[in-house]
């Protein structure tokens, strides 16, 4: 006999971006390998309509056994409103919470009554843990990682020893417990119109220490064992015929030999693969050797996008970024010159005390760059990092406040709090300058028309950019 667990993930109903919940893929995969004892049900709002009244058709007589549902911070309302109604209809079943909104707030998200567990950071091997302590006792609830739970009228937070993977131990996701193949309809998350795309992250972690960063995976980088990848893909492909792997890992190029190996292996499964990096290249760690070997791969390798954030080396200090400008310049240009993959930058105008003239200094630098595109988000400090822990403590409580409240939408295109030098006029002018003066060369457009799938422009570009400049998105 094997017990019901339903996964949710919370999201926006008709979201422009559906993402597959990957990290929940993970832990299904980790549970599967490790007992058969489970059986696992997983929805997305962002996929299933009304899931509401599908979950009481589906669960009134046949009662699962737990609730797990996965949220970002922004849908804090929105995981309130689910867990008090599953409390409302199945009232002895237990709920538990993860994700990116328990990373964020940690114990506070037991300030939602209706929920009764929460598990912050990488949640494989505290998953698993906690079912062994919720349905067999085998485990002390003290010793379960990174769980957060009430003991009494207390809230508890576990450390988080013994939670973290290591490379060999990292599953790749399950990706038909996910349901993979209701994504394919939808664009990617950063290029459209390349065919059934399969997001894939290779590692875990990242070395660097941007202030803004949430560092979910923490600093030490594990790479996933290279034949579990490409076995993985080789499968999805055989199945779905798939054509396009979004590889998503935090900074792929970290380890030249590595990536090379994965590009090759992924382009020895299926020769005409798309390849696209939308969570970035470090651009001032590229090797010559790089270049070479990513501009041979021009037909396969489609996009790239590059964090660069500012160009004011006194920022890039502050921030702990510490990018090389220059030298990010010579390697961007030395890829360009392939003009047949797609460059993106990612720029964030209002850091802590920012200058007028720091701010322009970045949009100049944007528009020398040989980009197809770029975003200029508003700096918006994430709770439970570094750059938020050097607000003054009333704005950092008035930032939770809010989140609780369910008056803050933390969605990075529209959450922002001015930290600059400038008045929030001048700031908002400035992003929209930004954006036009960055899309408005005739050289830009002409690259873009040239290289840029139409699906891609007219699917996302020039949405983004309509909604970007009327300020529905704030960037
Ligand atoms: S922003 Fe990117 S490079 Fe910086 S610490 Fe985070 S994952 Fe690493």
């Amino acid at each position: 006999m094997s017990y019901k667990i339903v996964f949710i993930k919370v999201d926006d109903e008709n979201p422009l971006i559906r993402f597959p919940p990957l990290g929940l893929g993970s832990i299904i995969e980790y549970l599967k390998k490790n007992t058969n004892a489970f059986d696992i049900d997983v929805y997305d709002y962002a996929i299933v309509s009304d899931l509401k009244n599908l979950l009481i058709r589906k669960y009134k007589t046949e009662k699962p056994l737990l609730f797990c549902l996965s949220s970002l911070l922004r849908h804090y309302k929105k995981v309130y409103k689910l867990s008090s109604f599953l409390k409302t209809y199945f009232h002895d079943i237990p709920i538990i919470v993860g994700g990116p909104l328990v990373t964020s707030l940690r114990e506070k998200v037991m300030n939602i009554k209706h929920i009764d567990y929460a598990i912050y950071g990488e949640g494989e091997v505290a998953f698993y843990e906690y079912l062994k302590y919720l349905f067999s006792n085998w485990t002390s609830i003290k010793s379960v990682p990174s769980l957060i739970y009430r003991d009494s009228q207390r809230v508890v937070v576990n450390p988080n020893d013994g939670a973290e993977l290591d490379d060999f131990s990292i599953p790749m996701p399950d990706y038909e417990s996910i349901h993979i193949e209701k994504y394919f309809k939808y664009q990617s998350y950063e290029m459209g119109g390349l065919g059934k795309y399969i997001p894939l992250m290779t590692s875990r972690g990242c070395p660097f220490s941007c202030t803004y960063c949430h560092r979910t995976f923490g600093r030490k980088i594990r790479y996933i064992e290279e034949d579990k990848i490409f076995n993985a893909i080789k499968q999805l492909t055989n199945k779905y015929k798939i054509k396009h792997i979004a590889i998503l890992d935090d900074v792929f190029n970290i380890n030249e030999s590595r990536a090379k190996n994965i590009i090759n292996g992924l382009l020895s499964i299926e020769p005409d693969f798309y390849l696209s990096f939308g969570n970035g290249f470090r651009a001032d760690i590229i090797s010559n050797d790089f270049i070479d070997f990513i501009n041979n791969r021009r037909k396969n390798i489609k996009f790239i996008s590059f964090g660069i954030e500012s160009a004011s080396p006194r920022i890039q200090s502050l921030i702990k970024k510490n990018l090389d400008i220059e030298k990010a310049r010579v390697n961007i240009e030395k890829i360009s010159m392939s003009e047949e993959i797609i460059l993106s930058g990612n720029f964030m105008l209002g850091f802590p005390t920012e200058k007028r003239e720091e701010i322009i200094s970045t949009i100049n630098l944007a528009k020398s760059l040989p980009l197809h595109s770029a975003s200029f988000l508003r700096v918006s400090p994430n709770v439970n990092t570094e750059i938020f822990s050097t607000l003054p403590v009333d704005v950092q409580n008035n930032i939770i406040k809010d989140i609780l409240n369910g008056e803050l939408d933390t969605n990075f295109h529209t959450y922002t709090i001015n930290l600059s030098e400038l008045s929030d006029f001048e700031i908002n002018i400035l992003q929209r300058h930004a954006i036009l003066s960055f899309y408005s060369s005739k050289r830009r457009v002409y690259r873009i028309i040239k290289s840029m799938p139409l699906a891609m422009i007219f699917k996302q570009g020039l949405f983004y950019l309509i909604r970007s400049i009327s300020g529905r998105y704030k960037i």
